[in-house]
């Protein structure tokens, strides 16, 4: 099969790039690993279940509806059950292969322009217990109640920086679920100071409300929310039974001396989010370290292309901001493309992109705030360490482990090379979990920037592929 633009992944940036590339001229194929379109943010139920008053929020209108427009464009070809597992060029920029898993097994695409948009995962962090079973990220816990319909526990407990999990704590309640409480690091204070500028409010209206609303919703069900406070370990033989939590001090330290247990069986993690660049690395895309806009993200020009001709980028993979700017981003990303196939001029492209510019520009105002107040902190994460957690739970490497191979072999001074002697990141995942822990430990330890560490070498397949259907392929 040939396209012209193969986008990856059907989140608000993938939808938002095949309409306007669509429009352009361009045969657009968007592939995606989910059933259906809509990405993270609009994680659909499967077709056989009556679901009434789906995402019913004002701040969810916007993506459905780009996603009915999406839908409705029959002229869109859509790939779904399909994880893109490689993109290979052949050293002609204009003509990329992609291998493709799907249903049936594995599968080729080729395609004159790429735009990988796979958006972005919950932030891995690592504290005693954090990889005993009942202990999630809040994402996932949504997952289950916005695609499955499914309060997947009994007594839930939020802990993180992150204001996501008080929506997520919310659709709990909403469901019939029980939540113990909604803890954040920060300070009461430092969560409002959002609320400083009138412009910022007002123009970011939907969102400010959906967040009220939520908290006004759990107040009324009994739900404590407390601040100055964080997770230092989770309890249980074989799976949680309790979270202890401890105070933070104004100085910023942990008080483990005075801290208390609460009873939960689910503990939703939710202290930021990662880009999901691992397929851009393995296409030769560079990227940057950014600890508090999602690890390694990568680097793209004013059309959003990539380091590597032909290769187009967008949404939470070039910075976490959010579904609106993910969107936009799409939107000239795929612009960007179609005047470089020659389907519309510069000057066309450019004309239609005025307006998109002009918007990602005042929401990533809004996005750098949020992030920069949902950062946990450095020394938080620091302080929850210790010897004898997990640092890479697929090869059980711990952190006391991973520390005294550094201190053996003083050489060892990048992620690719503790990887090999470690094996942190060898395992299933393919280091998507350990790779920000272990680029962040080891600049610390070396006392060089993250940049200087770097990132794993990302292999095929980027996504797992069943041995028989790699079989099966000549
Ligand atoms: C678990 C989770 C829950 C979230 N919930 C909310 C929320 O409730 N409200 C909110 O405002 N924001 C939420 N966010 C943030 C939200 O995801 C983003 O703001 C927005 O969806 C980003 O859009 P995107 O197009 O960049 O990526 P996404 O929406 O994440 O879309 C990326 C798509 O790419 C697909 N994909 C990834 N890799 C491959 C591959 N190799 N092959 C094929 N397909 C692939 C994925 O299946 C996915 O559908 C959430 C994020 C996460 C991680």
């Amino acid at each position: 099969m040939k396209t012209d633009l193969a986008i990856i992944g059907a989140g608000p940036a993938g939808m938002a790039a095949a309409l306007a590339g669509q429009e352009c001229g361009l045969h657009v194929t968007v592939i995606d690993e989910q059933a259906k379109p809509g990405g993270q943010i609009l994680r659909q139920p499967p077709k056989q279940f009556t679901v009434t008053g789906w995402l019913e929020d004002r701040v969810y209108r916007e993506a459905k509806t780009l996603l009915n427009q999406a839908s409705e464009k029959s002229a869109i070809i859509w790939q779904f059950h399909s994880a893109v597992s490689a993109i290979v060029s052949p050293g002609v920029h204009d003509n990329f292969t992609l291998i493709i898993a799907g249903q049936n097994g594995i599968r080729e695409l080729l395609a004159k322009r790429v735009l990988i948009t796979p958006g972005c995962f919950d932030m891995p962090v690592l504290f005693p217990g954090c990889n005993l079973p009942g202990v999630m990220a809040s994402g996932g816990i949504q997952a289950f109640v916005k695609c499955q319909q499914l309060v997947p526990g009994e007594r839930f407990l939020f802990v993180g920086s992150h204001p996501l999990q008080l929506i997520v704590a919310d659709q709990i309640v909403k469901a019939g679920g029980k939540v113990a409480g909604v803890i954040f690091a920060q300070s009461r204070s430092r969560m409002l100071a959002l609320l400083k500028s009138p412009f910022t409010v007002l123009r970011n209206f939907d969102k400010f409300a959906q967040v009220g609303a939520a908290i006004g919703r759990l107040y009324k069900a009994g739900v404590p929310i407390t601040f100055n406070q964080t997770i230092v370990r989770a309890n249980g033989e074989d799976i949680l039974q309790s979270a202890t939590v401890a105070p933070i001090a104004n100085d910023g330290l942990i008080q483990k001396t005075s801290t208390s247990d609460i009873k939960c069986d689910r503990l939703g993690i939710c202290f930021g989010f990662l880009a999901a660049t691992e397929l851009a690395w393995q296409a030769g895309v560079e990227c940057i370290w950014d600890a508090k806009r999602g690890g390694w993200i990568t680097i793209h020009d004013e059309w959003m292309r990539s380091t590597v001709p032909g290769i187009s980028v967008a949404g939470e993979i070039t910075a976490i901001a959010g579904a609106d700017v993910a969107a936009l981003e799409g939107q000239i990303a795929a612009y960007g493309c179609a005047s470089s196939l020659g389907s519309v001029s510069l000057q066309q492209v450019e004309k239609l992109s005025v307006l998109p510019r002009l918007k990602v520009k005042r929401l990533r105002r809004f996005a750098r705030i949020l992030t920069e107040l949902s950062w946990p902190g450095a020394s938080l994460l620091d302080q929850l360490e210790s010897d004898s957690v997990n640092l890479c739970k697929c090869e059980e490497v711990t952190i006391g482990s991973f520390f005294r191979m550094m201190q053996l072999n003083p050489h060892i001074t990048t992620a690719n090379s503790a990887k090999l002697l470690s094996r942190a990141g060898m395992g299933l995942c393919q280091g998507r979990y350990c790779q920000y822990s272990v680029t962040r430990l080891m600049a610390r330890q070396l006392g060089v920037s993250e940049n200087k560490i770097g990132a794993f070498t990302s292999r095929f397949p980027a996504k797992a592929i069943a041995i028989h259907d790699l079989l099966k392929c000549e």
